[in-house]
């Protein structure tokens, strides 16, 4: 099953064929869940047999309890656990944490049918529905519940998925289809896998009672035993590893977490550790949030999707998709998911499309070609040529996020305070600060956009680069009004308010702060020559309009950097990381970085896969030569 039959990045959908209303796989021949009564059936075998409803009520304040199962099918396993959660969970912050494996995922009108059997589960399977994947290969995260719920969904093979994901299991349900049907779901070294991302004391429970599967588990360390089987099968196994057999936990951050800088990137981490039941102490030299490179007063979520399918287009279709979700609360009011044009705006650029829709399969509801005459309809500007239409892409006010999301109980606001310098102190890092109180933290987080390089406490030199950009403030009438987001060479969005902004510039060597009549001048040119029927005026100076200018930080390989620091040798430095590198990608990447980064933080199973991680490792951006830079300026 290593072989995909569509090109990347999108995944053969289970082939259903309904008999009496219940779904069976044609792929397998075999039933999703029993005809008898599905939904007793999952709460009889996994999770009666895995003691679940009592172990959620032990669980303590800041715990996170995770079931990983193969094969998510109708997601009726899932839900079942979500509603026994529900009703079970202790009064405190501790987190469901569900991971499942899918090959063959349903569609979602498939779904949606599917769990129409299922009336009580109706308000979970419709939240289920709303954040359920396009069906694209890779790792997914729903975060549901209001957080209190998370699943990590793989589409791909089980063996892919539990060679990749980082997790540790306190309960397994082996859910393929009947050994015989289904080998790829049984093999050993899915067994294997299995083994290495159990606890202590993980247990494990599936409906078969095929003796193989028995003997593969226990030589593997499991302690398994038959028990009754559901309804007329005689017996099913269950069993626990023993906790001499188990892989080491991966220990857990005590105390507050200190995040320097309070743009997108530390804001939106601030608010899912805070969600998380974390204190957090939240770091700006400015007297508010978002008042750097997020000031900006709109923000495209923009990714550029590679000819080739590979771990960084990846990365950024995931993040996107994230995103899309993430952003979901904040609707109409800072985010507005208006659609986004990438307008095939020259022939290299149209060449490149051609390329790219010809090697690759993306489902519609992630993007789609559109001729000129489309293009011009949804965006309401006459488009000189056509280009791919994200229909999930749009604009977000990001500034206002950052406001919005740092107002939180647990999120302690030190707002107008420099970071001087940080310095190991007794196992932990002082965090010597003007303006403020000193802070002394276990683990720290460096999200300082281009002024991170400053920050790092390593006498070494970074390949970050601070890259100007300035944006331009297009007054009301100057050009018809788009609906939706329109990318080039330039960006144009809908109007908020009376301007619209366009931009950005791409500054290699300025590093002035100052807007200027030339960067306008510029931009206006170029969105000009991208979109030359969108223009009420005749050409007139730009001189005067409002212009403000951000830094991005870039990296020499334009991925993020997110994750511990590193220093020349390779060993992490405990308890510093970073979160930046996201150049002009912020909005689109910010959400999943965070997610991804929170997760790591607090030891919970982690929403990027390995050869994804890979990318954004912090070891890559130091310099191979050693020099004495570290200069501790202010942030
Ligand atoms: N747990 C599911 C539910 O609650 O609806 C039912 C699971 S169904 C019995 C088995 C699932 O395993 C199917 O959805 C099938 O596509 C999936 N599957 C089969 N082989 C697989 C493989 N090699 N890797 C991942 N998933 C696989």
């Amino acid at each position: 099953m290593g072989e995909y039959n569509v090109k990347p990045p999108a995944i053969e959908a289970a082939d259903l064929q309904w008999r009496d209303g219940i779904p069976e796989s044609r792929q397998f021949g075999d039933v999703y869940f029993s005809r008898d009564n599905g939904l007793e059936e999952t709460r009889y075998v996994f999770l009666q047999q895995n003691g679940l409803p009592e172990r959620f009520q032990a669980l303590e304040d800041n715990d996170v309890f995770v079931v990983a199962e193969t094969g998510f099918g109708t997601g009726l396993n899932f839900l079942a656990t979500w509603q026994a959660w529900q009703q079970h969970r202790p009064p405190n912050n501790a987190i469901l944490h569900f991971v499942s494996a899918e090959r063959f995922p349903i569609a979602p009108e498939d779904l949606a049918r599917a769990l129409e059997l299922w009336p009580e589960l109706k308000p979970l399977a419709d939240e289920l529905l709303a954040s359920y994947p396009p069906l694209f290969r890779g790792n997914h995260r729903l975060v549901l519940d209001e957080g209190r719920v998370r699943l990590t969904l793989f589409f791909g093979d089980v063996v892919d998925a539990w060679s990749t994901l980082t997790f540790q299991a306190d309960a397994w349900f082996l859910d393929g289809f009947a050994p015989a049907c289904n080998p790829e779901m049984w093999l050993d070294e899915g067994i294997r896998l299995i083994r290495r991302h159990s606890r202590a004391g993980t247990t494990i429970a599936t409906f078969t009672a095929v003796g193989r599967i028995r003997r593969a588990l226990q030589s593997q360390g499991f302690v398994m035993r038959k028990a009754p089987g559901f309804g007329r099968k005689r017996d099913m196994i269950v069993g626990h590893l023993p906790s001499e057999e188990a892989e080491p936990v991966q220990a857990q951050i005590a105390g507050p977490i200190a995040i320097i800088g309070a743009g997108l990137a530390g804001s939106l981490l601030a608010n899912n550790l805070a969600q998380r039941g974390v204190e957090v102490v939240l770091i700006d030299a400015a007297q508010q949030a978002g008042a750097g490179a997020s000031r900006n007063l709109q923000g495209a979520s923009y990714v550029k999707l590679g000819v080739d399918f590979n771990a960084q287009t990846e990365l950024a279709l995931t993040a996107l998709n994230f995103a899309y979700q993430a952003y979901e609360p904040y609707r109409d009011s800072v985010w507005h998911p208006t659609g986004l044009l990438q307008l095939a705006w020259s022939e290299q650029e149209s060449d490149r499309q051609t390329r790219f829709l010809d090697r690759n399969h993306y489902p519609e509801s992630l993007l789609y070609p559109v001729n000129a005459s489309t293009a011009t309809d949804l965006t309401g500007v006459p488009c000189p040529s056509g280009g791919l239409w994200f229909p999930r892409s749009g604009w977000l006010a990001p500034q206002t996020l950052c406001q919005r999301l740092v107002e939180h109980p647990r999120i302690h606001q030190r707002f107008g305070v420099k970071v001087q310098r940080l310095t190991p102190c007794n196992g932990k890092w002082h965090i010597a600060s003007d303006g403020g109180p000193d802070t002394i933290v276990e683990s720290l987080v460096i999200a300082a956009g281009h002024l991170t390089p400053t920050l790092i406490p390593l006498q070494s030199s970074f390949r970050f680069k601070a890259i100007r950009g300035q944006v331009t403030h297009l007054p009301e009438g100057l050009l018809k009004a788009p609906g939706a987001v329109i990318c080039g060479e330039r960006y144009l969005n809908p109007m908020a308010g009376n301007i619209a902004v366009t931009g950005a510039t791409f500054d290699l060597h300025n590093s002035d702060p100052q807007p200027t009549g030339v960067s306008n001048q510029e931009n206006l040119e170029k969105l000009r020559a991208m979109l030359p029927d969108a223009f009420n005026d005749h050409g007139e100076s730009s001189a005067t309009f409002e212009g403000r200018v951000g830094f991005r930080c870039t990296t020499h390989d334009y991925q993020p950097v997110v994750g511990p620091v590193k220093d020349m040798e390779g060993r992490s430095l405990d308890g510093v990381y970073l979160f930046t590198g996201l150049g002009s990608k912020g909005i689109s990447y910010a959400p999943l970085l965070a997610e991804y980064l929170a997760d790591r933080l607090l030891a919970h199973p982690e929403a990027i896969p390995g050869p994804l991680r890979k990318l954004l490792d912090p070891g890559r951006m130091i310099r191979a030569k050693t020099k004495d830079t570290r200069k501790n300026t202010e942030l």
